[in-house]
């Protein structure tokens, strides 16, 4: 995909607005903006627990050895960058999610509500679009056309077409977000014991609510727990964005099996989606998919993952599509 004009990456290398393009490179020239549009969220602002800033720092540090992996240079995401508000204010900004990323601005957003496993998790998942591919660009303000407005134009593998009114690849990009997100968080409840913890507490509620043989809950997708009286509970929240991943893991298990004379294993496939998203640069992605299931693929699925900028994404719609089109592709079985 050719690259518009005027475009102001992370690294700075085109630059044509030079003091948006200092504010990108120096995010705290950015800061007296952002005070200022989310005063209403700041001021309700409440103070972390030392917990809380030590996992922000530690993600901060665990995301960027997953990139390096990829790319050189990374946004740093400090515990100052994470504010943690009442949940009846952030809803008002991200509506139905317990944690938003705001990315001209290299702040996030979390809820006071969540529980601490959901706390990591969320961390996790917003610090990641933080680290994955970001680029900007500056559009005239809608408020007053003789200001320019910093707009995110691409964010890990989607991108907001030039007149800043369409974003295409939301949704595979929030699959991918919260596939290595998932893993991540996987990874530390196993580093920190957390695993065992809630293997036990589901267990235990499944032989003392053993109906018809059936399982009660599905450790799979149980993320955390709650206190309940004296014990502890295991609370089904599940990991978010789960027709997402599903699409995603049916994506890259179908092209394994359509291409094992190029791939040894999924890991390898899964790879290619990876790097994509922390490099931004999607053409062995669309060539990866064009030659599987023939060419014009990568587009379709760019037209049915499509969104008005700046409107409510109907997420689960998208996913039900995308879904849809994927197991079209995986039956129609054409190689090549
Ligand atoms: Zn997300």
């Amino acid at each position: 995909m050719e690259k518009p004009r005027s475009l102001i990456t992370k690294t700075v290398e085109k630059i044509s607005h030079i003091d948006i393009a200092n504010q990108l490179k120096n995010p705290d020239l950015l800061t007296l903006q952002f005070e200022q549009e989310f005063a209403f969220a700041l001021e309700k602002e409440i103070p972390k627990s030392e917990s809380e800033i030590n996992v922000i720092d530690f993600t901060n540090k665990y995301m960027d050895e997953k990139a390096k992996k990829y790319i050189n240079e990374t946004f740093s995401i400090e515990s100052k960058n994470v504010h943690k508000i009442p949940h009846k204010i952030l809803i008002q900004i991200a509506k139905g999610a317990g944690a938003l990323y705001i990315p001209a601005m290299h702040h996030v957003f979390y809820s006071e509500a969540l529980p601490q496993p959901l706390f990591i998790h969320s961390v996790n998942h917003e610090i990641l679009h933080a680290k994955s591919y970001n680029l900007f660009q500056s559009i005239k303000s809608i408020k007053n056309e003789s200001l320019r407005d910093i707009q995110i134009f691409r964010g890990g593998v989607s991108f907001v077409s030039r007149d800043g009114k369409f974003v295409y690849l939301e949704n595979l990009n929030e699959a991918i977000t919260e596939t290595i997100a998932k893993e991540a968080t996987e990874d530390f409840y196993k580093k920190t014991g957390l695993d065992k913890k809630l293997d036990n507490l589901v267990s235990f509620q499944n032989t003392y609510y053993n109906i018809n043989s059936k399982p009660l809950l599905n450790r799979v997708e149980i993320l955390t727990f709650q206190k309940m009286g004296e014990g502890e509970m295991p609370f089904p929240v599940g990991f978010s964005y789960e027709g997402h991943r599903r699409f995603l893991q049916m994506l890259i298990s179908d092209i394994f099996e359509k291409n094992k004379n190029n791939f040894s294993n999924l890991e390898e496939v899964k790879e290619i989606f990876f790097e994509s998203y922390f490099t931004g640069k999607l053409l062995k992605l669309q060539r990866m998919i064009d030659q599987t299931y023939g060419n014009g693929t990568f587009k379709n699925l760019t037209k049915i993952d499509r969104n008005k900028h700046g409107v409510q994404n109907n997420t689960d719609k998208i996913a039900q599509k995308l879904n849809a089109y994927i197991l079209e592709l995986k039956e129609r079985n054409i190689n090549k």
